[in-house]
């Protein structure tokens, strides 16, 4: 469960670096991502490091599908969104950019034009509100 070599997810998994939480636990983080593509653009992280989907186990799935569920309700009942988007990235070639196996949960609104990534860095404060919002609203 430990840090895996440079691992930024590991690091935040084991303390070492920051992160605006939302939940965890036994086997299971989310927080919000910090280049977000839209307001309260969550992650959910297995604790434990997979490189991506094929180094994930079923139940290690099964429980960040739970915690997804969780937050997912969260952001609906706090930031009400036209949409949510689901997606997960598996190699370069797909688009992945954290080679730690990570779930988005991405709100969407009409008129907003899709993407998967943002440069721009979150505003800190705004980041730690929107994670307090959706911890204080998780079912
Ligand atoms: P991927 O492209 O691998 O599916 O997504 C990686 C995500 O991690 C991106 O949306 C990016 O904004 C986010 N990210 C990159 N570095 C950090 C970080 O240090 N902290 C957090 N919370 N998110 C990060
Ligand atoms: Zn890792």
């Amino acid at each position: 469960m430990g840090h895996h070599g440079d691992c930024i997810f590991c690091g935040i998994v084991s303390g070492a670096l920051p992160c605006f939480k939302v939940c965890e636990d036994d086997r299971t983080l989310a927080f919000m991502d910090l280049f977000p593509v839209a307001e309260g653009h969550t992650l959910i992280i297995p604790k434990r490091h997979a490189t991506d989907l094929f180094g994930m186990d079923s139940e290690t799935l099964s429980a960040v599908s739970a915690t997804s569920l969780r937050v997912a309700a969260a952001i609906r009942a706090t930031l009400a969104p036209d949409g949510l988007g689901v997606f997960q990235l598996n190699g370069a070639a797909a688009g992945q950019t954290v080679f730690h196996y990570h779930m988005h949960l991405l709100p969407r609104n009409e008129g907003v034009p899709f993407a998967l990534h943002s440069r721009v860095r979150g505003d800190d404060d705004a980041l730690r509100r929107t994670a307090e919002r959706l911890a204080g609203a998780l079912p």
